[in-house]
C-alpha cells in the first residue's frame, strides 16, 4: 500500500511516497529555508525547484501541488500526517475528520509552534487529495501510558488542570519504532524487555518502554525539558527563569527564543548546534565545546541510571537520531562506567558502526555484558506510512460481519466402531437422531452412562459417524463430579489422557485413554479465515456480550477446513459463565487488533 506521508515543521516541510510494508519510497522531498528563497528538493533530482511564496500556506499548496503532479502515476491509499500534540486526547492513530481537526486546533495552545503547521498541512493536502483517508499520528501517542505519578507536576492540582499542564512527552513514534526494531533484532518482543531508548538528534529525547509501554520520558508538557538538545536547554531550574525575567527584563516571546533557539548545544559551544563540528572543535582543543559535549553525554548517562531504576533493570539500552545513530564519540561518553547495571561497551564494535539502508540496527555490547547495546536507524516517516496502512486496513475490517455465531457443546462421546459394538451389541450401526452443524456429523439416538471413580453421569449422547479414536468430551464441572483430571485438548489429540468406563445396554468398555475437556475453538472455511485474516491453528481472543455484560474468551484456537461452518464451540461450563445459550455470537478480536476493534465499537451481536 502507498501511503503519502507529510510532516510539516517550522523549519522544513518533508513529504514521502512510501510502500508500507517494504519501506520503499516512491517518491522524497524536502522543502528548506522555508523563510527566504524556499526550494522543492527532490530525492534523485539535481535540480531544486524554486517554490517562492508569502506565507507557509502558499509555499505548502505549491509543494503538494508539484507533488500532486509529480505523483499522478501513483496510487496513494491514504495520507498520514505527523501532528506533535495530541494532548490527553489521542493515544493512537486516528482518521481525521471535522471533529479530529478541530481537537488539533484546540491543541495548537499547548504545541503553538506546531500543531497549527500540522493542521495547514492536512487542510491543504486534503484538497489535493479528497477522496481518501487522512491519517493522524502524533508524537505524544506512545506516552499516553505513562502512570500518573510520570505526568504529573508538583504544581496546585487547579493550576495545572485549567491549563493542561502535565508531562505529554514527544518523539513517541520514533521511541517506540525503534523499541520494536531493538526487539525484532534480539529476537524477543517489546512486551519481554524493558528497554531504554536515547533519541538524540537536533531535538533529543529518552523514554523507559517497559514492557512495551512508556512508563517515563524526558520531554515534558513541552519538547523543552529534559536533555541538553542542539538549540534548546533541557533541564533547568525554573528560578532561573523567574531571575532572567527580573534582571535582563525579558518578555516572555525573548525567554522562549533564548531556551529554544539559543541555548543548549549553541548556547555552550559558542560554535551552533551540528554535533559534528563540536566534537571536532573539542577534539582540537576547544573548552567550551569539550564542555557541551560532556554535558550533553552527562544528561544522557544520568538518564539511564534514572530510568534503570524506574524499571526495576534494564536488557537493552538504543541509541538513534543523527548523534545517537553516527556519533561513536557520543556513545562512549554516554555508556563508559555502566559496567554495574551489567552494560559493557565493545570499543571496535563501536567504532565500526555503520547504518544503512540494508544494516539498521548494529550492536555494540561486549558478548558478556548482560545489557544490549544497540544503535538502530529510526524511521518516522516509515512508522508513520505503517500505522496509517494499518488503521486503514482495521477499518477496512470494520466494515466487515466479524460476528461468529456460538454453540455449546454438551457433553458427549464420539466413538469407534468396536466400542460401540461392546456396548449394543455385534454389528449394531449408529442412528441418527438429528444432523449437527458441522457438515457430515450427526447426534444419535443412542445414549451411554459415564462412570468415573467417584460418579457416573447418564444419558450421555454419542456424536456420529464412528472414529478411530475413542473420545469421551466433558467440562470441568463433570470432571469434578465424575473424579476424572482430563486436560484441555484439541479434538482427537486423547494421547495420555485419562480413562474411563462407558455402559451401555449391552455392555461395558474400558477405554484406557480418551477423556478430555475439549479446547475451545473456532470451525471455519478458508474464505472465513481470509476475512478474519486468521490462519488454521491461530490462538485469538473472541468476546461475547449478553445482557449487557461482555466476556472474553481468550485462548480460542482457529481450525480450518473447507469441510467446516463458521460456528465458535465452547462447553456448558463457560456457556453458563458467559449466560449464553445456542444462537448467540461473538466477536473476534484478534489480540493485535484488539483495542484498534474495540476503539471502533465493534462488538458482540446476540
Ligand atoms: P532532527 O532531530 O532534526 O531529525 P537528526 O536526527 O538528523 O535531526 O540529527 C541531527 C544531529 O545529528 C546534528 O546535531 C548532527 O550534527 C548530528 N550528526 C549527524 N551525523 C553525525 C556524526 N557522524 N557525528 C556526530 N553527530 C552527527
Amino acid at each position: 500500500m502507498n501511503l503519502l506521508v507529510i510532516n510539516c515543521g517550522s523549519s522544513s516541510i518533508k513529504a514521502e511516497i512510501i510502500e508500507s510494508i517494504s519501506g520503499k519510497r516512491a517518491l522524497s522531498l524536502k522543502v528548506e529555508r522555508l523563510e527566504d528563497n524556499p526550494q522543492i528538493i527532490y530525492d534523485g533530482e539535481e535540480q531544486p525547484i524554486p517554490c517562492p511564496g508569502r506565507s507557509f500556506k502558499e509555499i505548502l499548496e505549491k509543494t503538494i501541488r508539484s507533488l500532486a503532479e509529480h505523483a499522478k502515476n501513483i496510487t496513494i491509499s491514504g495520507v498520514g500526517h505527523r501532528v506533535v500534540h495530541g494532548g490527553e486526547d489521542f493515544d493512537g492513530p486516528v482518521m481525521i475528520d471535522a471533529a479530529v481537526e478541530q481537537k488539533i486546533e484546540e491543541l495548537s495552545a499547548l504545541a503553538p509552534l506546531h500543531n497549527p503547521l500540522n493542521l495547514m498541512g492536512i487542510q491543504v493536502a486534503k484538497q489535493f487529495y479528497p477522496d481518501i483517508p487522512h491519517i493522524a499520528i502524533f508524537d505524544t501517542a506512545f506516552h499516553q501510558t505513562l502512570s500518573k505519578r510520570a505526568q504529573v507536576y508538583a504544581i496546585d492540582k487547579k493550576v495545572a488542570e485549567r491549563n493542561g499542564i502535565r508531562r505529554y512527552g514527544f518523539h513517541g513514534t520514533s521511541h517506540e519504532f525503534v523499541a520494536n526494531q531493538a526487539a525484532r533484532f534480539l529476537k524477543s518482543e517489546t512486551r519481554s524487555l524493558r528497554l531504554i531508548t536515547c533519541h538524540l538528534g537536533n531535538g533529543c529525547s529518552m523514554t523507559a518502554v517497559e514492557y512495551g509501554r512508556s512508563i517515563e520520558t524526558s520531554m515534558g508538557m513541552t519538547p523543552l525539558e529534559g536533555l541538553v538538545m542542539g538549540t534548546r536547554v533541557g533541564d533547568i531550574d525554573p528560578g532561573i527563569l523567574i531571575h532572567l525575567l527580573k534582571k535582563e527584563g525579558w518578555s516572555a516571546d525573548e525567554l522562549d527564543t533564548f531556551l529554544n533557539k539559543e541555548s543548549g548545544l549553541k548556547g555552550l559551544s559558542g560554535i551552533g548546534n551540528d554535533m559534528r563540528d563540536i566534537i571536532e572543535r573539542a577534539s582540537e582543543g576547544d573548552a567550551d565545546c569539550r564542555l557541551a559535549l560532556n554535558v550533553f553525554s552527562h544528561q544522557v548517562r544520568k538518564y539511564i541510571g534514572a530510568y534503570a531504576t524506574v524499571m526495576g533493570g534494564v536488557d537493552a539500552i538504543i541509541f538513534t537520531g543523527g548523534i545517537g545513530e553516527n556519533s561513536a564519540v557520543v556513545r562512549h561518553r554516554v555508556c563508559q562506567r555502566l559496567d554495574f547495571l551489567g552494560a559493557v561497551l565493545d570499543e571496535d564494535k563501536n567504532r565500526d558502526i555503520k547504518l544503512t539502508d540494508d544494516i539498521k540496527v548494529e550492536e555494540f555490547s561486549s558478548d558478556y555484558s548482560r545489557v544490549k547495546l544497540l544503535a538502530v536507524a529510526t524511521d518516522e516517516q516509515l512508522a508513520i506510512a505503517r500505522s496509517s496502512a494499518k488503521l486503514i486496513l482495521e477499518m477496512d475490517k470494520v466494515n466487515i460481519d466479524l460476528s461468529i455465531p456460538i454453540a455449546i457443546s454438551a457433553r458427549h462421546v464420539h466413538l469407534t466402531q468396536e466400542t460401540v459394538e461392546q456396548l449394543f451389541g455385534e454389528g449394531y450401526q449408529l442412528t441418527e437422531y438429528k444432523p449437527l452443524s458441522q457438515p457430515g456429523q450427526f447426534a444419535c439416538n443412542e445414549k451411554v452412562t459415564i462412570v468415573g471413580p467417584k460418579n457416573q453421569i447418564e444419558r450421555v449422547r454419542i456424536l456420529g459417524p464412528t472414529r478411530p479414536k475413542d473420545q469421551v468430551e466433558i467440562s470441568r464441572t463433570d470432571e469434578f463430579f465424575l473424579g476424572i483430571d482430563a486436560p484441555i485438548r484439541q479434538s482427537g489429540h486423547t494421547e495420555n489422557s485419562p480413562g474411563c468406563t462407558l455402559i451401555g445396554p449391552k455392555g461395558k468398555a474400558i477405554l484406557k485413554e480418551g477423556v478430555i475437556c475439549a479446547w475451545r475453538h473456532i470451525h471455519m472455511t478458508p474464505e472465513d479465515a481470509e476475512r478474519f485474516q486468521v490462519a488454521d491453528k491461530d490462538i485469538v481472543d473472541v468476546e461475547v456480550k449478553s445482557n449487557g455484560r461482555s466476556l472474553t474468551f481468550g485462548n480460542v484456537m482457529i481450525r480450518v477446513s473447507p469441510k467446516y461452518k463458521l460456528e465458535m464451540h465452547i462447553d456448558t461450563d463457560e456457556g453458563n459463565a458467559a449466560e449464553l445459550s445456542s444462537g448467540a455470537e461473538g466477536t473476534l478480536v484478534s489480540t493485535e487488533g484488539e483495542a484498534m476493534l474495540k476503539k471502533k465499537n465493534v462488538h458482540f451481536v446476540s
